[in-house]
């Protein structure tokens, strides 16, 4: 074996030779599985240079030439003397004979060849039916290099004009731009030309070839807008149509700059690595988040298609338009539109309560993880492939749009919109970087918003508020430091100065003001001394109002007991016993509080009616699940402690949907139903097993938003035979989200064969690439046999794992989700050890980030199992000894 190869530091391409056009001519063989390509790149030179690098992977090279046209016309070939790929850094290098010198221009011409893989990246193959492919394109982040030649860097703009050629007239052919030409050719094969694209990066390209229906609306300003489906299912794809034709309408008001391109096709995949992609006028969806059906779709299902819908629409400006300079700003395209992506649909649906919906599911769930050792800056540092793809996470994403809501609601809608006109004005068709925002949005509001907004952005974490009334009574003494949740021993806060301080936007609400603030300041020092606006010492106070802060409140026991009453007659707003609980929940895990008064906490909820509070109950007893899991009595009682916690609100509810249920009503049904399931509700589960067995005869159908819960109950009474009736319906249906209803569902058994069936099922070709992860956690986060089966097939499958996922987002869940739920230090160990030996480049942080999680459980388990245990088996005799 050779030494340890040296790997020079990774360098962005230079800037001497700047790509203007490229003509792209593609020939697809849909048979092989394989393309040839000519690309002719047209450069400027902006610095005299004899090498030429740039960025190519996975193709076979077969023909170079380079041409310079001088000022007088005149053409001349200018030899290359050498070229070659380079794997390492996934470039192809050129040395010329001669230097092209300054201001001329240049075509670079390469003929080669690639494959049609199934990594779902860069140019790949999608299979649409038996033996009937489809091919499609998913460039972001470094994709582009596996489908031609090309300067794959964000700030490279250019002019594509792409050009397709296949055998089969009858495919769909589709890129960003509408068709310039058609020409037939001999034996029933066409050539599409495409009209030219407007100046793009190479990440936002696409084309697609395959056999699709579709849907189609013309929006006043004339903008066609279609929506492609599988065929025979356009009818479908008219819910996504609907929510794009508004959203299109809805940012070129918000943003005052119309949508620049003369159409916008979004299609649904059925092979996709991600939820969806916004390339310009091109928009590609897995086949899941798009397609909705009225008769048998879930409400669940219908808000993920509004929302990434209008997610993907604003990125046509906020990424599109304008686009980052660099990966290091991911999260200004990513974080913004997933905060934007609310703005529309609650616009759209007020009824939905989407704002105390992002509460649970965007902002939570950033704070979860920012509060680790094992996270990172939103503005990190990034280089080659592997880490760029990695920074697609929570803190890109989550964060990012929980930090844009608080400054939203800092400077105000006018201020913001305001800035937001002038930073798509100023760099439309160029690039930008994470301090242009706030330059816009500063000169917009006079507000300092790069001083405070730098203080979110470049380092990891975010500050615990310590609150508590001074002697006086009437002052409130407000202090803030780093959360780190290891570190519970020193009361939550790190006390490294690394960690410096953060500019907080603070304000204040109270019992007697619960929708408006009292009080709007910048928390810049350590600590404040607030003045309270009334002496009424019973009055509850909300540091966090709306829970548009991105922080974590440690109220003095005296406040928190304040807030009691309101949480029981729920005169505390909705959002704020969010956050509350969210709270509580983290301190908690940290050790701060005892997860004794986190479970009398939640008995508070318990009269409450709303979706989304339920919502946030739900996911503080999952946390607590993970305490008790490993104890079988302890779980016991707290399966009873679950069961009269849910069964009021879901008898109030009702399984069977009324003629007046909201939306929100059924997402409750289900939420509420699954929690039973979990508790294991003998009554919830008898009749779930009988609901099934009419559904399977076909006497009464389930409705969608209650099949996995019920499949669920039917799989725990009735083991093999409905383990196979399941693989049955996933096998008989072609829509994903009855694929999707059952594989979440597989894991619900607690045979270990079935559990067993079950994992293999999920790594076999039955399964597609991206649902493998949802079969693995089904069985993975139920049980302590399913975690540790989930564990030991994931290491003897790992390397198959490695080969067909590489990197990526798909890669990091799907490890998250089989090591995330253990429980001990020893567990830990051996995660960190095994990863040791069988390293996952595109995975280091996430893995990391499970080990952390893995040993805070443990000691929240060392800490609080026994006291838990206790109160749990307390609280059932006591019930079990109430008469009823
Ligand atoms: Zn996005």
């Amino acid at each position: 074996m050779s030494a340890v190869s040296e790997v020079p530091p990774f360098e962005r391409l230079s800037r001497d030779l700047l790509p203007v056009t490229y003509h792209l001519h593609l020939k697809p063989d849909l048979s092989e599985f394989t393309f040839s390509g000519r690309v002719q790149i047209h450069l400027s030179v902006a610095q005299s240079t004899s090498h030429i690098t740039l960025h190519a992977a996975h193709l076979t090279v077969q023909r170079l030439q380079v041409h310079v046209r001088a000022a007088t016309g005149e053409v001349r070939e200018v030899e290359c003397v050498r070229w070659a790929l380079r794997a390492h850094n996934e470039t192809l290098v050129i040395n010329l004979a001669q230097a092209l010198p300054v201001g001329a221009q240049v075509e670079l011409s390469i003929e080669y060849k690639g494959e049609l893989n199934d990594t779902l990246r860069g140019f790949y193959r999608t299979a649409q039916g038996p033996a009937q492919y489809g091919a499609v394109c998913h460039f972001e982040a470094t994709g582009a290099r596996h489908a031609f030649p090309c300067w794959d860097e964000p700030s490279f703009r250019a002019q594509f004009q792409v050009n397709i050629q296949v055998a089969d007239a009858s495919l769909v052919i589709l890129s960003n731009m509408p068709e310039q030409s058609r020409e037939l050719g001999p034996e029933g094969g066409v050539r599409v030309a495409f009209q030219p694209t407007p100046s793009i990066p190479t990440y936002l390209l696409c084309w697609s070839l395959g056999q699709y229906d579709f849907i189609e609306d013309v929006t006043p300003d004339e903008v066609t807008v279609r929506v492609y489906t599988p065929v025979g299912k356009k009818e479908e794809g008219a819910f996504a149509l609907e929510v794009a034709v508004k959203a299109l309408r809805y940012y070129k008001e918000f943003f005052g700059v119309p949508y620049r391109l003369p159409k916008m096709d979004l299609i649904a995949l059925s092979d996709f690595a991600i939820g969806a992609m916004e390339n310009w006028g091109l928009l590609t969806f897995r086949e899941r988040l798009l397609l909705y059906d009225a008769q048998t779709s879930s409400a669940m299902i219908k808000q993920y298609v509004a929302l990434i819908v209008a997610h993907e629409v604003a990125h046509q400006w906020f990424g599109n338009l304008v686009t980052i300079e660099w990966w290091t700003h991911l999260w200004l395209k990513e974080g913004y539109a997933t905060w934007i992506e609310f703005l529309c649909v609650d616009h759209l649906f007020p009824e939905w309560n989407f704002w105390t919906q992002f509460i649970t599911d965007t902002l939570n769930p950033a704070l979860e993880l920012d509060c680790l050792d094992n996270s990172h800056p939103i503005e990190v540092k990034v280089e080659n492939p592997a880490q760029i793809d990695e920074i697609f996470d929570l803190i890109s994403y989550n964060k990012g749009a929980s930090i844009i809501r608080m400054l939203f609601n800092w400077i105000g809608e006018t201020n913001f919109r305001r800035g937001m006109k002038a930073y798509l004005d100023r760099h439309a068709y160029g690039n930008a970087t994470t301090e242009d925002l706030w330059k816009a949005l500063e000169e917009a509001s006079g507000s300092p918003v790069g001083t405070v907004m730098s203080t979110w952005t470049q380092k990891k974490g975010y500050p615990l508020i310590r609150a508590s009334l001074c002697e006086s009574k009437n002052e409130l003494s407000v202090k803030q430091a780093p959360f780190c949740i290891g570190k519970g021993s020193s009361g939550g806060v790190s006390d490294q100065k690394e960690c410096s301080l953060w500019e907080i936007p603070l304000s204040l609400t109270t019992k007697m003001s619960p929708q408006h603030s009292t009080m709007s300041i910048v928390l810049k020092g350590e600590s404040e001394v607030v003045f309270l606006p009334e002496n009424d010492n019973r009055s509850w106070l909300n540091l966090n109002p709306g829970k548009v802060g991105y922080f974590r409140v440690h109220y003095s026991p005296e406040l928190m007991k304040r807030f009691v009453p309101a949480i029981e007659d729920r005169s505390l707003p909705v959002q704020d016993r969010i956050g509350l609980l969210q709270d509580y929940t983290d301190l908690c895990h940290a050790g701060i509080v005892p997860s004794v008064e986190l479970i009398q906490l939640i008995e508070k909820y318990r009269d409450n009616e709303d979706f989304t509070v339920w919502d946030a109950v739900v996911a503080s007893v999952k946390a607590l699940q993970g305490l008790m899991q490993s104890d079988p009595e302890c779980l016991d009682s707290f399966n009873f402690w679950q069961r009269w916690l849910f069964q009021p609100a879901m008898k109030r509810l009702g399984l069977d949907a009324r003629s007046n249920d909201s939306h929100i009503d059924m997402l409750l049904r289900s939420l509420l139903h699954w929690s039973l399931v979990r508790a294991n509700d003998e009554e919830t589960l008898n009749d779930g097993l009988e609901r099934f067995e009419a559904h399977r005869n076909g006497s009464a159908l389930i409705p969608a938003d209650l099949k996995s819960s019920m499949y669920a109950c039917a799989l725990r009474l009735k083991g093999q035979e409905v383990f196979d009736s399941l693989i049955q319906i996933a096998k008989d249906t072609d829509s994903h989200e009855a694929k999707g209803e059952v594989y979440n569902a597989l894991g619900q058994s607690q045979d270990s064969n079935l559990l067993q069936q079950a994992l293999e099922y999920g790594l076999s070709p039955a399964v597609r690439l991206q649902d493998t992860r949802s079969v693995l956690s089904s069985v993975s986060s139920e049980s302590v046999l399913g975690r540790n089966l989930c564990w030991s097939f994931f290491k003897a499958n790992a390397s198959e794992i490695g080969k067909r996922y590489k990197t990526g987002g798909l890669l990091t869940r799907l490890i998250k989700a089989v090591t995330c739920p253990f429980s001990t230090l020893e567990e830990a160990a051996e995660i960190e050890a095994f990863f040791e030996s069988h390293p996952f480049p595109g995975a280091q942080r996430s893995i990391k980030q499970a080990i952390e999680s893995v040993r805070l459980r443990a000691h929240w388990i060392q800490r609080d199992l026994e006291s838990v245990k206790t109160y749990l088996i307390d609280f059932q005799t006591k019930q079990a000894s109430t008469p009823a």
